[in-house]
């Protein structure tokens, strides 16, 4: 379970600072998939690169499966977005020179996966996606809505917890847009999704939870959750 506390993130430009995270409190469900919707600049990747790890939170409290990341070090950020987080990115970031199944296999150099065992790994998470007959092509010989499918199995290869997509079908056309969306669905059932999206329409068919981000607050929550110890 993943829960923000009053988290707050800026940004220092010459003399301005953007709240791009202004005092953002929220409770994500183990298996969910929320979708973040908001206008360009609201806070929407920031939140997203915080949550996976990536990009240092100011003030407030990130709480990972009951436990403060307040006192984190680097290598605690490491071994979390390594083990726990897989990422999917609007422009696939696939390496082109490398096969499909080579590019899963990256997935899994950071997470101390033995060499024997990537190989197994990397075909179950293509097959997942349904590119098990395309494994040994590379991302050239693909369409878009493939490749982003290789990257979703490179970021499902180490079983993360939580899968953080950042405007997956944002390059992909509406038909395409489906299948993918119908595979992340799919995917929630086992871990948390959170994606970034502009697309309303296909966020509010799918996601189970709609999130609405405006000037780095949450200006409406369709489905919130108070854990437990907040009770
Ligand atoms: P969104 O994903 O909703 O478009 P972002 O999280 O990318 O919003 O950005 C939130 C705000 O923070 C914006 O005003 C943006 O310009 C600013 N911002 C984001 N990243 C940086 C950065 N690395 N340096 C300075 N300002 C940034
Ligand atoms: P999106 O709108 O899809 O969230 P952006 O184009 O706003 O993406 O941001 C892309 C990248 O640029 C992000 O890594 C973000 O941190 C960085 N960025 C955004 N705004 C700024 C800014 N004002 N100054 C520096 N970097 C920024």
């Amino acid at each position: 379970m993943l829960q923000l506390k009053n988290l707050r993130k800026s940004y220092h430009v010459g003399d301005s600072v953007t709240h791009a995270l202004d005092d953002v409190s929220i409770s994500f469900r183990n298996q969910e998939f929320v979708a973040i919707l908001g206008p360009s600049g609201s806070g929407k990747t920031t939140m997203l690169n915080v949550i996976g790890g990536l990009d240092r939170y100011d003030s407030g409290d990130l709480i990972i499966n009951g436990k403060s990341t307040k006192n984190f070090k680097e290598t605690d950020w490491d071994a979390y977005r390594n083990n726990s987080v897989g990422f999917v990115f609007q422009n696939y970031n696939l390496i082109s020179h490398l096969s499909i199944i080579a590019n899963v296999e990256l997935g899994m150099n950071l997470s101390g996966v033995p060499a024997s065992e990537r190989r197994k790994r990397a075909i179950d998470a293509l097959t997942e996606v349904g590119l098990k007959d395309h494994i040994s092509k590379n991302p050239n010989q693909l369409s878009g809505g493939q490749m982003q499918r290789v990257a979703i199995a490179r970021a499902l290869a180490n079983d993360p917890d939580i899968l953080l997509c950042d405007e997956p079908t944002g390059a992909l056309d509406t038909e395409t847009s489906v299948q993918i969306m119908k595979l992340i669905k799919k995917l929630s059932k086992d871990r948390l999704v959170v994606m970034v999206t502009h697309n309303s329409d296909l966020a509010k068919e799918y996601a189970s939870r709609i999130v609405n981000f405006q000037d780095g607050k949450i200006l409406n929550d369709s489905n919130p959750f108070t854990p437990d110890n907040e009770k």
